[in-house]
């Protein structure tokens, strides 16, 4: 029995060819009705004949992530618990900007990486989600948008659980089917990819002009990331940034890094110096993002005018450097935490 979700674009023309024995364009009707109408059940694809929804029906089902529990912060964020076929929870989070919503999506249950600050890296990996999970995810988000009349889903990041260069073959059906028009219609401009940087894959990724990346960087020199991320610092600082200067992209367009501000540990203005050494003003620009305090983890969170401090080091040295709002400290937003209290 397929799940229809998990089916590509092409994978689905396949379907309906091979196994349906139906014309082209069933697959279009059927590609509308899950990801643009949304449809939970065969049975709601009206314009298919009663015949072939019938047929359909005893060969394929509609199953989405199931929503666990959902929370919703004083800043406007929403949070969802959601858990997947194999019973697996998965987090993924609607992001409120001024007149849409972002949503930060996972790519893996659990992650492998183990960087020393990440709720998600202390709980190790267990496996990749599929296709049909990663964007039952988008599902899950617009259709609970929709239903409350809420502003609509515009923009993807990919920086929920796990590491998304890790599960890059599914990424990269994921990021292509996106803007398909009468699927899910989301620009890959609009799509971000959060990585920790994988010189191989992002050489990939740029090759295919299907995302703009996010470096998970939050260390400026090789020694200090080797403490707090030490698998991802084993692809070396050089070599990351080498990959970094030969990633294809159009004027103006820039790579962000990702910087947490860990208290005592790398929020100095000499770390933000060092930054501003690494980093090409005109290629790059540096999200801060001051840690939250979590149970169970050796790290404190930055005293707030030391963050300052360091955006307007970083300004002063003639970088585009902003303090990334921390949302939804109040429901355990950060990466990895409510997976971490729901199983604890
Ligand atoms: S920060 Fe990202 S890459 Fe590091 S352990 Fe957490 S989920 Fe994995």
């Amino acid at each position: 029995m397929h799940n229809l979700i998990e089916l590509t674009k092409s994978d689905l023309e396949a379907f309906v060819a091979d196994e349906l024995k139906e014309p082209r364009f069933r697959a279009e009707q059927i590609w509308q009705w899950l990801w643009q109408k949304r449809v939970r059940g065969v049975e709601g694809m009206t314009n298919l004949s009663k015949p072939l929804r019938e047929k359909l029906a005893a060969m394929a089902v509609i199953t989405w992530p199931e929503v666990a529990r959902v929370q919703q912060s004083e800043d406007g964020t929403i949070k969802f618990l959601l858990r997947l076929g194999d019973g697996k929870l998965v987090e993924t989070v609607l992001i409120p900007m001024q007149d849409r919503y972002s949503q930060c999506l996972s790519t893996q249950v659990g992650c492998a990486m183990g960087c020393t600050f990440c709720s998600t890296g202390q709980l190790g990996f267990e496996r990749n989600m599929t296709y049909g999970e990663i964007l039952g995810q988008v599902l899950v988000g617009r259709q609970y948008l929709e239903d409350r009349g809420m502003n609509p889903l515009k923009n993807l990041v990919f920086m929920g659980m796990g590491e998304p260069l890790l599960n890059l073959d599914t990424l990269l059906k994921v990021l292509n089917d996106l803007p398909c028009e009468r699927g899910l219609s989301l620009s890959w401009r609009r799509s971000m990819v959060s990585t920790v940087g994988f010189p191989e894959q992002l050489r990939i990724l740029g090759e295919m002009e299907v995302a703009l990346p996010a470096i998970s960087l939050h260390a400026p020199t090789q020694e200090l990331r080797a403490r707090i991320m030490p698998k991802a610092a084993r692809v070396h600082l050089d070599d990351l940034m080498a990959a970094l200067r030969a990633y294809p992209m159009r004027p103006r367009e820039r790579i962000t890094f990702e910087y947490l501000l860990l208290k005592g540990v790398n929020d100095s203005l000499e770390h933000a110096d060092q930054l501003a050494r690494l980093i090409d003003r005109k290629k790059g620009k540096i999200n801060l993002i001051a840690y939250n305090a979590t149970e169970g983890l050796p790290y404190e969170a930055p005293d707030r005018a030391q963050v300052e401090a360091f955006e307007k080091r970083l300004w002063d040295h003639g970088l585009t450097a902003f303090i990334r709002r921390s949302m939804g400290a109040d429901i355990k937003a950060a990466c990895g935490q409510l997976k971490a209290a729901q199983t604890a």
